[in-house]
């Protein structure tokens, strides 16, 4: 199978290099000139574990290239996916320009009959305007099907997500041609038993941004309880493994902590609320796990003010800038709004992230990046852990305890165990536990 990839972000290159490793012949073009430079080289400008190989490995095969030739792209592709950005606009509904112009481009350059697969996350009824934009930029009439594949793909874990995942959603309105052709795209994860929902487009569609609101939604319902917690004295960690011992609940994504972030659960959130509205629902629910959301992020910052006292000149360690761990992706990662926050009151920042400086010194001003964790310890009036990342697990806490001013760790992702903490001298404090 040909096929063409529009958009090599995050889901994009993902996508295309393991369908290049199913077999197929894949072509991902980008606008982006110095991404597609870079990843033709094998430098990858984006970090994702085991892309790298994956990348290179079916270049050299001759399964993968990287293009911003639009027209050799579409032009002869059996199947073309839309992976490009979907991000909010300033009223929370979601940017459908690069959709757009990506559905102008297919129909100006196909020259045969395609499946037009879209895998972006796009509001329930974007395959209605992305066929409306195809016919209209048509020279000649071509047939296609469109078809709605959303991704669940998580960052840092990303090849196995696609590789092995839960459920493959594939929305089809009409065309057996185009089910099929689906069908032998992922003929290679099918045959590892995981099962593929075909549905109309709609709902494939809402399946996405449900699925995101739904998680997001467990994520905001457990700091809310992490608060009640902190106050009554209960551990919001052993809270979330008793009800995650309930087979109707499931114990993941049950940690309290300082908000999610990223480049989904917000936009998605903020997505369907507008969506929402164009339908006339008032989604309450989601309204609260947004709002919740934006106060988990500042959470950490009256305990820190409580500790230090005025912050002014007050030096303050931050140990992770990615939204999450095993990302580059700071998206509005919580790290931003924290270390925003604690410089308004005077703080001086001194951080370090495995993977995501590289972004973020583009993005935070007046921020002193160290090599390592150790290094941004060093000197410290405090200590916040921002992401989860593992080096910060196994880190060796007696030496952070002695690069130190003072020993306060505030711990925003609940990653140490709080007596274990205090027993090595440390005022720790971190989110629903004592
Ligand atoms: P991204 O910003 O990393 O990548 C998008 C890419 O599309 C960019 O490189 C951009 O230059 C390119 N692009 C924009 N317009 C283009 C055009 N007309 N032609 C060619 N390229 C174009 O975004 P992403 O994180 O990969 O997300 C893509 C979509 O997948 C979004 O809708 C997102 O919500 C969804 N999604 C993302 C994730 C994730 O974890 N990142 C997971 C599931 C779904």
């Amino acid at each position: 199978m040909k096929i063409t990839m529009i958009g090599t972000g995050y889901v994009g290159s993902v996508t295309g290099a393991c369908l290049a490793d199913l077999g197929h012949e894949v072509v991902c073009l980008d606008i982006d000139k110095e991404k597609i430079e870079k990843f033709s080289k094998g430098e990858m400008p984006l970090y994702e574990p085991g892309l790298s190989d994956l990348v290179k490995r079916n270049v050299r095969e001759c399964r993968l290239s990287f293009t911003t030739d639009k027209k050799a792209a579409i032009s002869g592709a059996d199947v073309v996916f839309i992976a490009v950005g979907t991000p909010s606009t300033k009223d929370g509904s979601v940017d459908l320009k690069y959709v757009d112009s990506a559905a102008e481009d297919i129909g100006k350059f196909m020259n045969n009959y395609l499946v037009i697969v879209d895998k972006s996350t796009v509001p329930v009824g974007t395959a209605d305007r992305v066929k409306d934009i195809i016919l209209k930029s048509q020279k000649t009439k071509i047939p296609f099907d469109l078809v709605s594949n959303p991704e669940f793909l998580r960052e840092g874990q990303a090849i196995k997500d696609f590789m092995a995942p839960d459920r493959i959603v594939i929305g089809v309105d009409d065309g057996a041609k185009a089910r099929q052709i689906m069908h032998d795209i992922y003929k290679g994860i099918e045959r590892t038993g995981k099962p593929v929902l075909f549905t109309d487009v709609k709902s494939a569609e809402m399946i996405k941004y449900a699925s995101n609101a739904m998680l997001a939604t467990r994520i905001s319902f457990m700091n809310e309880i992490a608060r009640i917690c902190e106050r009554a004295g209960a551990d919001v960690k052993i809270v979330a493994q008793g009800i995650g011992l309930d087979s109707r609940i499931g114990s993941r994504f049950l940690q309290a902590g300082i908000g999610y972030g990223g480049s989904c659960f917000p936009k998605d959130v903020k997505g369907l609320i507008h969506t929402g509205e164009e339908y006339g629902v008032d989604f309450k629910l989601l309204k609260a796990v947004e709002e919740v959301n934006e106060e988990q992020k500042r959470y950490i910052i009256p305990k820190i003010v409580k500790e230090l006292g005025d912050l002014k000149g007050k030096r303050i360690a931050i140990w992770g800038l990615a939204f999450k761990a095993k990302t580059d992706d700071v998206r509005e990662a919580s790290s931003l709004v924290i270390i925003s926050e604690l410089q308004k009151l005077g703080a001086v920042i001194k951080a370090f992230d495995p993977e995501a400086m590289h972004v973020t010194k583009n993005i935070l001003k007046n921020v002193e990046y160290a090599k390592n964790a150790y290094e941004a310890a060093e000197g410290c009036d405090a200590l916040v852990v921002v992401t989860e990342w593992d080096e910060f697990r196994g880190i060796d806490l007696a030496r952070v305890k002695k690069l130190l001013k003072k020993p306060v760790i505030f711990d925003g992702r609940n990653i140490y165990d709080p007596k274990e903490m205090r027993d090595m001298g440390f005022t720790y404090q971190s989110i629903g536990r004592q």
